[in-house]
C-alpha cells in the first residue's frame, strides 16, 4: 500500500515537510533497537467537521510511552493536537488514521537518549481488519511479560511481537491471533483488545498484562451508559471457547466481531449480540451522531 504520494506532508520536529524527502538517520538508536513510541488515532468526518476521536487521550498515552522508557518528550498536547488538524487540512484529508513518532538519533549505545524527534503522518486507511467477522486463532506467541516490559506503553520494539504472531496466525489461514499472557490467560489480539459475551455478560481482561486501549476504554463506557453486565476478569483458553460471542476494539480496527476461535465457532449470530450493540453505539460516537458528553 502506499502511504504517501509526491506532495504528501508530514510533520516533523515543527515543520511540515515532504513526505518522500524526509530522510532517516542510519545510525538512529530507534532504527536499530526499537526504542521509540508510537499512536494510532483515527480523523472521522462528521457534521461538526472533521473531529479525531479522543486525541488528548492519544496523545497523554503517547507522553506516558516516551516517559516509561526513558525517551524526553518536549512537546505540548495541545499544540500537537492543532497541528495534527493542520496536516489533515494540508494534506485534504478528512477521515483519516494518524500516526505520530517519538525517535531518537543517533546512538548506537543501550543507553536511553537525551533528544528525540517527533514525526507525525496521515493517510486514508479503511479498517485496519475488515470488515467482516474474524476467525482468530489461540497463539503460541506469548504477549511480552509487564516485568520485562512496560505493556502499557506503546513502544516500536514490542510490535515485533505483534508482526511474529499475526503473521503467523495469517499464515495458518487465520485473521487474528489472540496471545496468551505469562500465566496462560488470554490477554488480547495482536493490536487490539479482547471483549467475550457469556450469558448476557461482557467480559475482559483487566489492566496488567495487556495494552490499556483507548477503545477498550471506550467500550467500558458504553457498556455503563447501556446497563450492560460488565465485568473485568481474566480469561481461560476454555472461557473464550465457551463464549456466545467475542470481538476486537481498537481505534484502526474499530469494534469487530469474531465468529470462530481456533476450530471453535460462536454459537449467536453477530447481529444478536451485545458487541453488535456496541458496534452500532461506537460507530455513533465517532461519527458525533450521539453526544459524547451523554456517555461519560
Ligand atoms: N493492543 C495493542 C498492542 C495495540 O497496539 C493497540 C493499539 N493499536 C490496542 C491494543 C488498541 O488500543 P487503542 O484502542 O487505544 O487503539
Amino acid at each position: 500500500m502506499q502511504y504517501y504520494k509526491e506532495n504528501t506532508l508530514i510533520y516533523l520536529n515543527a515543520e511540515f515537510v515532504n513526505a518522500g524527502q524526509a530522510g532517516v538517520d542510519m545510525f538512529g538508536q530507534s532504527l536499530h533497537y526499537g526504542y521509540g513510541a508510537f499512536e494510532g488515532l483515527r480523523s472521522y468526518s462528521t457534521h461538526n467537521g472533521t473531529r479525531i476521536f479522543k486525541a488528548e487521550a492519544h496523545f497523554d498515552r503517547l507522553q506516558h510511552s516516551c516517559e516509561s522508557i526513558g525517551l524526553p518528550y518536549t512537546w505540548d498536547n495541545r499544540e500537537l493536537i492543532e497541528k495534527t488538524y493542520e496536516l489533515l487540512e494540508l494534506n485534504n484529508l478528512r477521515a483519516a488514521y494518524i500516526r505520530p513518532l517519538v525517535y531518537s538519533g543517533s546512538n548506537m549505545h543501550l543507553t536511553t537518549s537525551s533528544r528525540a524527534n517527533l514525526m507525525i503522518a496521515a493517510w486514508e486507511w479503511g479498517p485496519y481488519l475488515g470488515q467482516n467477522l474474524l476467525t482468530v486463532n489461540i497463539s503460541h506467541i506469548q504477549r511480552p511479560d509487564s516485568k520485562s516490559f512496560p505493556i502499557d506503553a506503546k513502544v516500536s520494539g514490542q510490535y515485533v511481537n505483534s508482526i511474529l504472531a499475526t503473521s503467523d496466525a495469517i499464515h495458518q489461514g487465520f485473521d487474528e491471533a489472540l496471545l496468551l499472557d505469562k500465566d496462560g490467560y488470554v490477554a488480547q489480539a495482536s493490536s487490539e483488545n479482547l471483549f467475550i459475551e457469556k450469558d448476557g455478560r461482557i467480559y475482559t481482561p483487566p489492566t496488567g498484562e495487556i495494552f490499556p486501549g483507548i477503545t477498550r476504554q471506550t467500550v467500558i463506557e458504553i457498556c455503563k451508559h447501556l446497563n450492560f453486565d460488565f465485568v473485568e476478569k481474566r480469561l481461560s483458553v476454555e472461557e473464550v471457547y465457551e463464549a456466545d460471542s467475542a470481538f476486537l476494539s481498537g481505534t484502526a480496527a474499530g469494534i469487530i466481531g469474531i465468529k470462530q476461535v481456533d476450530a471453535q465457532p460462536f454459537p449467536l449470530a453477530w447481529e444478536d449480540t451485545i458487541g453488535a450493540s456496541i458496534q452500532r453505539k461506537y460507530k455513533n460516537l465517532v461519527l458525533e451522531q450521539e453526544n459524547y458528553e451523554v456517555i461519560i
